[in-house]
């Protein structure tokens, strides 16, 4: 995911400009965003910023947000990492539907709820978003060409999100040039465990397969976890609960390695994804 921030105000106009370059992104799927409240990363309040309201949002998040430093603070974010409660599955019948985030895209047009976004690591002359939309863009083609209806969203994820399976993409970094591998991971506070359980084996699989990469599974972070767009307790721009997500770091770009795949074979890695994506939509029942 890397290191790094960006802060600015949300342009959908820009966003469909940018997805000339991207042929399946759903223009009507990128959000209207208007002020909300102040971004947050579990454990930590990023921006202690004054709230505003959205009257398009009326999610119950307890604000007001604890200033830096205070020692509430912890408690308060800490409350976001509960289980959430059990939901059905969205699972409605006809035409499978797929949200795939290239993790980083448009981080800098992020709403204010989430304006403290990293911006991705990078290596082999690309940014990561550049390598994530490739792999996104790529999957994507690959599930339209099996029927599946595909979005590909930038880093703010439509409100209340829905889909038949989320999947955010990234691409790691790693000062020492030393890791390799890939890993993927499901909301710990996961309000369908089973079903994202199941994703997450597949993908595992699938993309192992694949792609020949190792599991790095020892270094799953908590920012994966707890991943901003998984937070529909705390942020509007979320996957609804009861939709299958997960995320996955498809590789190090700190890694000659792993940059062997994702710059020089992005078709193997995307083959990865789309194969998973179809493995779980039919293992799942409808
Ligand atoms: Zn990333």
């Amino acid at each position: 995911m890397g290191s790094g921030k960006a802060l600015g105000l949300a342009r959908p106009v820009a966003a469909l400009v940018a997805c000339l370059v991207c042929p399946v992104l759903l223009l009507s799927q990128v959000p209207r965003v208007d002020a909300l409240t102040a971004p947050a990363a579990p454990g930590s309040d990023p921006s202690g910023t004054a709230a505003a309201a959205d009257d398009s949002c009326d999610l119950p998040r307890p604000d007001p947000l604890p200033t830096p430093g205070d020692p509430a603070a912890r408690d308060f974010w800490q409350a976001f990492r509960l289980p959430l409660p059990p939901t059905p599955l969205w699972d409605p019948p006809g035409v499978k539907h797929v949200g795939l985030q290239a993790g980083h895209w448009l981080t800098e047009q992020v709403p204010p709820e989430l304006g403290r976004l990293q911006q991705g690591s990078s290596g082999g002359g690309k940014q990561e978003w550049e390598v994530n939309l490739d792999l996104a863009t790529r999957a994507a083609v690959m599930l339209t060409a099996r029927g599946i209806d595909v979005d590909v969203l930038p880093a703010t994820v439509p409100q209340n999100y829905h889909a038949h399976l989320f999947l955010a993409i990234h691409a790691d970094g790693d000062s020492s040039g030393n890791l390799h591998g890939f890993k993927v991971a499901r909301p710990a506070f996961s309000s369908v465990p089973d079903a994202d359980d199941h994703l997450v084996d597949t993908l595992n699989r699938d993309y192992a397969l694949a792609t020949g990469l190792p599991r790095d599974d020892e270094h799953i972070s908590r920012r994966m976890l707890y991943y901003y767009a998984f937070n529909s307790r705390r942020y509007c721009h979320a996957v609804a609960p009861g939709v299958p997500q997960a995320v996955i770091e498809t590789g190090f770009l700190t890694s000659a390695i792993d940059r062997q795949l994702l710059i020089g074979d992005p078709d193997s890695a995307a083959r990865g994804i789309a194969s998973a994506v179809v493995d779980f939509l039919a293992s799942e029942p409808s």
